[in-house]
């Protein structure tokens, strides 16, 4: 790295409110004035341009994408005794949303190439389980991994032969597309998380759940805050304290106003990336009909040492890289008990081969090339 060459962000945030300007300091103002910060006015505005993206009848803005996950799963009564299958490599919340509410997380291996949850053992993982008799299967996550859709035609027609519910942990994929229908709509309720890195990422955490079912949205809001009924202090069901503030709204609703630009931006980089080291390392393998939101661009060396000395060349060259996952759930110390013993061999491959490099939408050219010419070495 030159003296000039400043290393490059794996998320720049600073570059990203110089970029939203005014519109963001509006937004915010706004609130400052009117003071509603919980539930405020903007709330229902986000929720309604969400919903308005995908075409989806109802949007519910909640406190996270974990919690999220948790108010779905509360709202189907998941609890001691069920099954919830989820692929083995994924972040760590779609597992511990089931343990925390009494339920097993069923691990599932994934695709080699997609990374996404593999139907043809999903269905193999359901039929053992009924056959043990332990657990009850009640529902499916399927995860949008990276920002590439899941294989919802499969995971429908699995949901349904079976009768489980079916859920989309859509945490790093709003904005995506799959056959040209944004992604919202492909289960019966989809969570969405406004972490800083994500896509759609607001200035602190916060989440959505989306979904066409009037009856389940309701319930959601109930769910959100404390089990309310019809009045404030009418406590219907068990629930939680899990609203989105108005002030990560209000920062939404400016970065919405960006959105389209900044997928463009990550699919131009993305491109230029798998143009750029197509030759050097395993590039990502495009989901079939599908536009990638492009959370995680994740390449694949050809065995851990290569990966050491790959991260270390980039960072020598003030390039950042990270590592998702390096450790499957079924793995995780928290989360080896509660696994069953089966074989997850692509979920504990990848981990050991994949490597992240920077692809959010305030990387300049001249750095997109730097990361590049730094991959190829
Ligand atoms: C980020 C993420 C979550 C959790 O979202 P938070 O808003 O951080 O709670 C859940 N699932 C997946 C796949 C994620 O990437």
């Amino acid at each position: 790295m030159s003296a000039a060459e400043k290393p490059v962000a794996f998320l720049d945030l600073a570059a990203q409110q110089k970029r939203l300007g005014p519109v963001l300091k509006q937004r915010v103002d706004a609130v400052f004035e009117h003071c509603r910060f919980v539930m405020g006015p903007e709330v229902a505005e986000l929720e309604q341009r969400l919903a308005e993206w995908c075409g989806a009848a109802e949007c519910v803005g909640v406190s996270s994408g974990t919690d999220a996950l948790q108010i779905v799963m509360m709202a189907e009564n998941i609890g001691r005794g069920d099954a919830v299958f989820l692929p083995a490599f994924t972040y760590t919340a779609t597992a511990e949303v089931p343990l925390v509410l009494g339920a097993t997380p069923v691990f599932v291996d994934v695709d080699p190439d997609t990374f996404q949850i593999d139907p043809v053992h999903l269905r193999a993982r359901i039929k053992a389980v009924r056959q043990a008799g332990r657990l009850t299967p009640r529902a499916i996550v399927g995860v949008d991994l990276f920002g590439q859709p899941a294989p919802w035609a499969e995971l429908r027609s699995i949901a349904e032969e079976e009768g489980l519910f079916l859920l989309s942990d859509c945490a790093q994929a709003f904005g995506a597309a799959l056959n040209g229908r944004p992604l919202g709509r492909e289960a019966v309720a989809t969570t969405l998380s406004f972490f800083p890195s994500k896509p759609l990422g607001g200035y602190g955490d916060g989440g959505a759940i989306l979904t066409d079912d009037p009856e389940r949205a309701e319930l959601y809001r109930s769910l959100r805050t404390h089990g309310e009924g019809k009045t404030r202090y009418q406590v219907m069901r068990t629930g939680m304290n899990g609203r989105l503030d108005t002030i990560q709204a209000a920062v939404l609703l400016a970065k919405l106003d960006f959105f389209k630009e900044d997928l463009a931006r990550r699919e131009h980089v993305a491109r230029a990336y798998d143009t750029g080291l197509k030759e050097h390392v395993q590039v990502p393998v495009r989901v079939a009909d599908s536009a990638s939101a492009w959370a995680v661009y994740a390449v694949l060396l050809k065995n851990q040492a290569e990966r050491e000395a790959m991260q270390a060349r980039l960072s020598a060259k003030g390039v950042p890289s990270a590592i998702y996952y390096p450790l499957p759930l079924h793995r995780q110390p928290a989360y080896q008990d509660h696994h069953d013993g089966e074989a997850l061999p692509v979920s504990d491959d990848l981990a050991t081969r994949i490597l992240a490099l920077p692809v959010h939408p305030d990387l300049t050219d001249a750095e997109v090339a730097r990361v590049i010419a730094a991959v190829r070495g």
